[in-house]
């Protein structure tokens, strides 16, 4: 069996490859690596109980800082161990610093590396994730895109094309794989919000609360607030304090909050895998940035960006309760087969794929 590396960054990660781990253990003398970015218990062990993942064999230990810490912190650890094990080639997956930080310490030894979740555009180079994206395509030896329109982004960008597969969207597997817990009678709506752009500067965080008070006054519905670390941190910075209606409550495990997306009347987010789990459970949710890269989800009429003004977030929020979501169809199926088959396929000629 071929020995191979796949990463693990943070909290998503171990949800988006828990049921494709699953199958590479079969394939593959596979060693995970989890960066160690998130180290909370409800923000990292919870999900490998929940979604029966096996501890990692590493665990780099970086923890949170700037991003320059986390990268450079991530690319010494990593390192270490691609000297040691030597694999065939490295997994990483989305778009976090600690991906970065994986494919930068890989391509610099000449490992090839596989980028799942590639080709995601949301051509907004305010966010750290978008450089990150482009950084960790353009080092792939082999990007595994979700929809055909994100490899269609990479051949715009100048890759090989055969370097650049599409497989569909392994969150549909997962969704599939759980069965979610939470009840609640009364309706609610249900809100994450942690990127950088949403909560570091002070006037959309503002923004942001002043919409879900308006929002809160106008329905009279409940609204949960998932409160991150980082996002009480800032909080108490700015010295802003949640609005009546607008109840913070800790990060949930994945089976309880997948179960709240399901119920919620209303999500409202700036996460991208929040958005992909609600257009497949069909509830109404909307994107709370100035850009996305999920555009099959708006151009589907099933999520809705609302920019950064609050009227028109209102209006946003209107528009969305006022009509029926159809549940998504177009992810795909045998995600992982498909992928677990490209890479035993395409195993073997890795040493030529290093060649642009
Ligand atoms: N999630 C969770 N508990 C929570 C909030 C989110 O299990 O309290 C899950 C959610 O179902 C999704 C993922 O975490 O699968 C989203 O994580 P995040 O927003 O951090 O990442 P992004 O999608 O922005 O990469």
């Amino acid at each position: 069996m071929k020995k191979i590396i796949t990463c693990i960054g943070i909290r998503p990660d171990i949800i988006r490859l828990s049921q494709i781990l699953k199958k590479l253990d079969t394939y593959f003398n596979n060693i995970i690596v989890d960066s160690g970015q998130h180290y909370d218990y409800n923000l990292n062990k919870i999900f490998y109980d929940q979604l029966n993942v096996r501890i990692p064999e590493y665990n780099l230990n970086i923890k949170s800082g700037t991003h320059a810490t986390q990268v450079a912190k991530l690319m010494i650890e990593f390192e270490k161990v691609l000297i040691k094990e030597i694999p065939e080639f490295v997994i990483v997956l989305g778009d976090n610093n600690s991906s970065l930080g994986f494919a930068l310490a890989t391509s610099k030894l000449n490992i090839p590396l596989v980028h799942i979740e590639a080709g995601m555009r949301s051509k907004n180079w305010i966010m750290p994730e978008e450089k990150n994206r482009v950084v960790i395509d353009h080092l792939a030896d082999m990007n595994i895109c979700y929809l055909p329109e994100h490899r269609e982004n990479l051949l715009r960008e100048g890759l090989n094309p055969r370097r650049c597969w599409v497989v569909g969207n392994p969150i549909i597997e997962v969704v599939q794989a759980v069965k979610t817990s939470f009840q609640q009678d009364s309706p609610f709506y249900l809100v994450t919000c942690h990127r950088a752009e949403n909560i570091e500067i002070k006037e959309n965080l503002n923004k942001v609360l002043t919409f879900l008070s308006k929002l809160h006054q106008r329905k009279s519905v409940e609204i949960k607030f998932i409160l991150m670390p980082k996002t009480k941190i800032m909080m108490e910075k700015y010295g802003f304090e949640f609005p009546e209606g607008v109840k913070p409550i800790p990060p949930q495990g994945f089976l309880e909050f997948l179960g709240m997306e399901k119920e919620a009347k209303l999500v409202l987010t700036d996460s991208g895998t929040v958005v992909e789990e609600c257009a497949i459970f069909g509830t109404p949710c909307l994107t709370i940035r100035e850009s996305t890269e999920r555009i099959d989800l708006i151009a589907l009429g099933v999520n809705s960006l609302t920019g950064m003004n609050v009227e028109q977030m209102l209006d946003a929020a209107e528009l969305a309760l006022s009509h029926k979501i159809e549940p998504v169809t177009h992810y795909g199926k045998n995600i992982s087969d498909k992928i677990c088959n490209i890479l035993i396929g395409n195993s073997l000629n890795f040493s030529k794929n290093l060649e642009r």
